[in-house]
C-alpha cells in the first residue's frame, strides 16, 4: 500500500530551474508512465523521488510522510536504470543478495526472497551465473530481480528498455506489465516511447521543459490532448 505525492516540487541547478514547481498525486498500486522530450525534467524527477537528487523546495509525501530529507537506502523505493549497472564480479544470485546484506537482512531471509524473486522474473536456472554470461533481456530481468527482492513501496524505471532491441523490447513490455499485475506495486517509469506509454500506463503524464503539460489515461490524452504538443507527442488526430 503505497501513495505518491508531488506536491509542487522544483529543481534548480547552480541556479537555472529545470523542474518548476511540478504537482502529480499517485494512487497505490497505480502504473504511471512519464513522457516527454528529452531534458524535460523527468529523469531529475525521478531521482528526487528516489533520493538520488536534492529537492530544492516543495515536497515528496509517500504514505502521508515527508520523505524529502530521508536519505535514498531508507526510501524503500527501487529504481531501475537503462544502463543495468550489475556488479560485474558478482554471480546473479549475489548480485541480488546484495542490497539485503547491505541492509543487515539474516541469511535465511535472503536466500528466501532471492529464491522467491527469482521464480517471478524465471531466473533460477540462472543463479550462479555471472552478468557477462547473461543475454541483455536477462540481465534487465536481474535488474528487476534486485529492485523487486526488497519488496519495496515503490518502482521507479528510468527509460528501462532503451538499450534493448525492438523485438526483447516487446517482449519486456509484457514481462514488466505481468510483474506489476502480480505485485501491484506502485510505479512510476520514464519512457520518450509513445508505444510503451500508450500500451503499459494506466496513466500518462506529459513533461515540457519542466512542467506537466496534461496527465490523463492513455485514451483522455488520445482523445482530448490538452495542447498541440500533448497531441503531436501522443500521435493523435487533432
Ligand atoms: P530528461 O530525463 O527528461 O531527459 P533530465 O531530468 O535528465 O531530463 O534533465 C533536465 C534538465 O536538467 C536538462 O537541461 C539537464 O541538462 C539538466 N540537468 C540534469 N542533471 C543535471 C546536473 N546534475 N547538473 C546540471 N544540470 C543538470
Ligand atoms: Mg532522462
Amino acid at each position: 500500500m503505497s501513495t505518491i505525492r508531488i506536491d509542487n516540487v522544483r529543481k534548480s541547478f547552480g541556479g537555472f530551474e529545470v523542474v518548476h514547481g511540478v504537482s502529480l498525486d499517485i494512487a497505490d498500486g497505480e502504473f504511471v508512465i512519464l513522457v516527454g522530450p528529452s531534458g524535460c525534467g523527468k529523469s531529475t524527477l525521478l531521482r528526487m523521488i528516489a533520493g538520488l537528487e536534492s529537492i530544492s523546495s516543495g515536497n515528496v509525501v509517500v504514505d502521508d510522510l515527508v520523505i524529502n530529507r530521508l536519505p535514498p537506502r531508507e526510501r524503500d523505493i527501487a529504481m531501475v536504470f537503462q544502463s543495468y549497472a550489475l556488479y560485474p564480479h558478482m554471480t546473479v544470485r549475489r548480485n541480488m543478495a546484495f542490497s539485503l546484506k547491505l541492509a543487515g537482512a539474516p541469511k535465511g531471509d535472503i536466500d528466501r526472497q532471492v529464491q522467491a524473486a527469482a521464480e517471478i522474473l524465471d531466473l533460477v536456472s540462472l543463479l550462479e551465473r555471472k552478468p557477462a554470461q547473461l543475454s541483455g533481456g536477462q540481465r534487465q530481468r536481474v535488474a528487476m530481480g534486485r529492485a523487486i527482492v526488497r519488496n519495496p513501496k515503490l518502482f521507479l524505471f528510468d527509460e528501462p528498455l532503451s538499450n534493448l532491441d525492438a523485438k526483447l523490447r516487446v517482449q519486456m513490455r509484457s514481462e514488466i506489465k505481468e510483474l506489476h499485475q502480480r505485485l501491484r506495486t506502485t510505479t512510476v517509469y520514464v519512457t520518450h516511447d509513445q508505444v510503451e506509454a500508450m500500451t503499459m500506463a494506466d496513466r500518462i503524464v506529459v513533461m515540457n521543459a519542466g512542467r506537466i503539460e496534461q496527465a490523463g489515461t492513455p485514451m483522455d490524452l488520445y482523445e482530448k490532448p490538452a495542447s498541440l504538443f500533448v497531441a503531436a507527442f501522443i500521435g493523435s488526430p487533432s
